[in-house]
């Protein structure tokens, strides 16, 4: 049997598998991590960048505390990756903004913030319905066509390449061997451990994680885990850098750091096609400028469209494998947001027994499939 390269083998260098390799690498463990060449398809380059609790976990009060939770620990991971790395992830989190420009928006809103105040836990994550006046106060940018907003004190943004930067730099000072062009072709139990082939050899790891964003599909059922995701399609634009013009993050509008107003996404399920629809992104501009009149001004710069990573139901799906434990699957569609508990708390847990029972939630078997052999 060969030598054990390292404790734990990470297979994606994306925001979640960066996140988890930087944790396990915290607490001690060897890692490696594998990621494939620049034309590799990753949520984590094209992403909008909220730190986003309302709305989440609608249906699954533990998605619901695990993002309230994340947004919680964000300042620390942030510190850490500033004071340790030098890099300014440029977290704020003023709390958020979802504006609704018609009654049938705000009906739909104010039934969601209902339902998840009613669900167990975590009383809707402080998430209220405001007045359009009120919103207008904390927001005075918004247009005459705005009736009202859901609002939760707890949402925020970050600059996500700066994330994926810090992380990436946690990575190298924890010693992490983190090779890219690394394309995993194959992971195979071996022994007490895996060995995991590329096109450049095999590496042996006690434990490896399936953190390779739609590649998981592929990888998974190699050691006995189904993770049934789909690519989701979403177009952002990005304005050239204004004024301040905006002092709180909104599902679909924010200002960064820089000035530029990012405004995002789209929706739509259309394979791995990451090409724009040009009427997609006019709708993403048009109801901007409703939402802030003062945008129809400004010049759009970039736009691009990225694929997100959808689980049937849209929350997480964290798991070890049963036939193969050791295995394990991280995958999620706001790995933004939920890098702070990625990185401090399911990170070190991996190094724990007990895996499956604390994220019980997320276990893909909640989608009624067998666990592929
Ligand atoms: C338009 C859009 C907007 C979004 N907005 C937000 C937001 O505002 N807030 C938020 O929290 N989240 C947001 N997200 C989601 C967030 O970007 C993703 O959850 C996150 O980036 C997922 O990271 P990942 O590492 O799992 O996947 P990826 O970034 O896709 O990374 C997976 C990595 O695995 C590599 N890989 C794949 N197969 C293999 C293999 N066989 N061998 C080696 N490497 C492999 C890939 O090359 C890639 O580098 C958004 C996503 C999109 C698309």
């Amino acid at each position: 049997m060969s030598t054990a390269a390292c404790d734990v083998l990470v297979i994606g260098g994306g925001l979640v598998g960066a996140a988890v390799a930087w944790g396990v690498a915290r607490a001690g463990a060897t890692v490696c991590v594998l990621d494939e060449g620049d034309d590799a398809i990753r949520a984590s380059r094209g992403n909008f960048g909220l730190v986003w609790v309302q709305g989440k976990g609608d249906g699954m009060p533990d998605y619901a505390a695990w993002t309230r939770d994340s947004a919680g620990r964000w300042l620390e991971l942030a510190a850490i990756i500033g004071e340790q790395d030098g890099i300014d992830v440029a977290l704020r989190q003023p709390g958020g903004l979802e504006p609704c420009i018609s009654e049938a928006e705000w009906v739909e809103r104010e039934l969601q913030v209902r339902r998840m105040h009613n669900q167990p836990g975590v009383g809707g994550n402080d998430v209220r319905m405001i007045s359009a006046a009120e919103a207008r106060e904390l927001e005075p940018a918004l247009g005459p066509e705005v009736v009202g907003a859901s609002y939760c004190p707890h949402d925020g943004h970050v600059n996500p390449l700066f994330l994926l930067r810090g992380l990436h730099a946690g990575l190298a000072r924890h010693g992490v061997d983190h090779r890219l062009d690394h394309w995993v072709e194959s992971v195979r139990p071996d022994g007490d451990g895996f060995a995991v082939r590329t096109a450049h050899g095999t590496l042996r790891a006690g434990r490896v994680v399936l953190a390779a964003g739609l590649g998981n599909v592929r990888l998974g059922p190699l050691v006995g885990l189904d993770v049934p995701t789909e690519a989701e399609r979403g177009h952002i634009l990005v304005t050239e850098r204004l004024d301040p013009v905006l002092s709180h993050p909104m599902g679909r509008l924010r200002q960064t750091e820089e000035g530029t107003v990012m405004i995002g996404a789209s929706a739509d399920r259309v394979g791995l096609d990451t090409s724009l629809d040009l009427a997609t992104a006019a709708a993403l501009a048009a109801r901007a400028r409703r939402v802030v009149p003062a945008l129809g001004r400004a010049r759009l710069v970039r736009s691009w469209a990225a694929l997100r990573i959808m689980s049937p139901d849209g929350f997480p799906i964290y798991a070890e494998s049963e036939n193969h434990p050791g295995a394990f699957v991280v995958t999620c569609h706001s790995g933004v947001t939920l890098a702070a508990v990625h990185a401090l708390y399911l990170a070190p847990s991996m190094l724990q027994p007990g895996f499956n029972d604390r994220y019980a939630a997320f276990h893909p078997r909640r989608f009624g499939g067998a666990e592929a052999a």
